[in-house]
């Protein structure tokens, strides 16, 4: 294990979940992730999880059809709640013990966010998917990734995306596009780099947490990622 990523938050859009789909979930996809985790939870790493919302919900989206931004934010907030449910179910179908916190109290069907247990879960080799990002509207699961990954003293956040790094532009549209093998947060920022939200980067970089992005796609990247073997990006 590399000793310097013990314990990793790993986040995954909403969007990750949905595959080729235009909403909702392919459990295929949700399959490879949970078994790509999975194989790292394996080696020892504490893994905790948080899961965005996008695929079913997203506040923006909402108030385009006249629902009101905050309200449509707590729609896109239970969305990710279906979301870690649905990641919960998978990864303990592998065998996987896990916790979902949620940050919007829900005691039926997950734990309240409790810091100290949180880390007390992962210490005992659970995964914990952090669930409703940071429990208030106006937020990204983004910033509730930098955000939890800085409380449960995680050692780097990963983001899973649809591409291999972070690029000066889409390479899907833009052969020109460059990639950054490393950069610093400060030039994420200037730089209006679309990799997270200003408020994650900023936490992150507060807390001198490295993001490492990568594609959420490849099969059993993670493990390649934290291994230094794969391909990725580092904001650090
Ligand atoms: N959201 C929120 N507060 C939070 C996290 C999320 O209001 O702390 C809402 C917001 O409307 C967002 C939606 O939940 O659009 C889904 O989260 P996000 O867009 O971050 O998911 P992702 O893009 O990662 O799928």
């Amino acid at each position: 294990m590399a000793d310097k990523y013990r314990r990793i938050l790993i986040k995954l859009s909403g969007e990750a979940l949905m595959g080729k789909n235009k909403f909702g979930h392919d459990i295929n996809i949700i399959t490879q992730i949970c078994e790509d985790i999975e194989a790292v939870h394996d080696l020892g790493y504490q893994i905790c999880i948080v899961v965005g919302g996008g695929n079913i919900c997203r506040g923006a989206t909402s108030q385009s059809l006249g629902i009101e931004r905050a309200s449509g934010d707590y729609m896109g907030m239970l969305a990710t709640v279906i979301n870690a449910i649905a990641l919960q179910s998978k990864l303990e179908s592998l065998g996987v013990f896990t916790r979902v916190q949620s940050a919007i109290s829900m005691t039926e069907i997950a734990e309240s966010y409790i810091r100290r247990r949180a880390i007390r879960h992962m210490e005992k080799g659970r995964i914990v998917i952090f669930a409703a990002g940071v429990g208030s509207p106006f937020f990204t699961t983004d910033t509730a990734a930098a955000l939890r990954a800085a409380e449960t003293d995680c050692n780097a956040i990963l983001k899973g995306t649809q591409v291999d790094g972070i690029y000066s532009a889409d390479p899907k549209t833009d052969i020109t596009a460059k990639k950054y093998a490393n950069i610093s947060y400060k030039d994420v920022i200037v730089n209006d780099l679309n990799v997270m939200d200003t408020a994650a980067i900023t936490l992150a970089r507060d807390h001198n947490i490295p993001i490492l992005i990568f594609d959420i796609h490849k099969k059993g990247e993670i493990l390649k990622v934290l291994n230094g073997t794969g391909t990725y990006s580092i904001v650090k």
